[in-house]
Formats: C-alpha cells, sequence, structure tokens
C-alpha cells in the first residue's frame, strides 16, 4: 500500500554534486532511479552554456513526478555524494 502524503513534497538536486558540472556523472550511478520505486526522477540529456551544448556527455536526473513521492527517503540514504534534498 502506498502512503498518503499530505502537502506538496520538494525534491531539488544539487547539480554541483551530479549532473553536468557535478563530480558525479548521473548515469554511472543511479542509485536514486533503481531506490525510488515511484516514477519520481527522470535521467535525460541536457543541453548547456559552452563551446559545445551539444556534447552528449551531459545529462542529469530531474525530479519530474514529485507528486508521486512518498518520502521514504531511501534515494537521500543511497545518494554518495548527499545531492537530494525534500522536504515538504
Ligand atoms: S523519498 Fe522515496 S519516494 Fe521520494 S523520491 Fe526519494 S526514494 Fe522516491
Ligand atoms: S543517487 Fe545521487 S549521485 Fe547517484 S544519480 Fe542520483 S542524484 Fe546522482
Amino acid at each position: 500500500m502506498i502512503a498518503v502524503r499530505k502537502g506538496k513534497t520538494k525534491i531539488t538536486i544539487d547539480y554541483s554534486k551530479c549532473g553536468p558540472d557535478g563530480v558525479m556523472d548521473p548515469r554511472e550511478c543511479t542509485k536514486c532511479l533503481k531506490q525510488c520505486d515511484r516514477p519520481v526522477f527522470h535521467l535525460h540529456h541536457v543541453i548547456v552554456d559552452g563551446d559545445d551544448p551539444w556534447d552528449p556527455s551531459y545529462w542529469q536526473v530531474t525530479p519530474v513526478y514529485t507528486s508521486q513521492c512518498t518520502r521514504c527517503m531511501r534515494c537521500i540514504e543511497v545518494c554518495p555524494v548527499n545531492a537530494i534534498s525534500v522536504s515538504w
């Protein structure tokens, strides 16, 4: 049974820790995506400012469907660089 959570959940990713400019390439980790049993996160390519905005190595995780979050905090526990925060 999925727990019902009241109020809006805010999930943020610190892209200085995981993302195109971060210390972690999310494609080499994906722990948050594997741990979350809800369709919250999306791993996708991004276009950034710079010499080659279309560089295929630019990827990030975006919390898209935050209303699906059950606030279990497993994503925070498994993130190796503490890039995720969940609040409400
Ligand atoms: S807190 Fe739980 S449900 Fe919410 S995004 Fe993280 S792993 Fe998914
Ligand atoms: S668990 Fe953390 S480091 Fe790994 S992909 Fe998710 S946000 Fe990035």
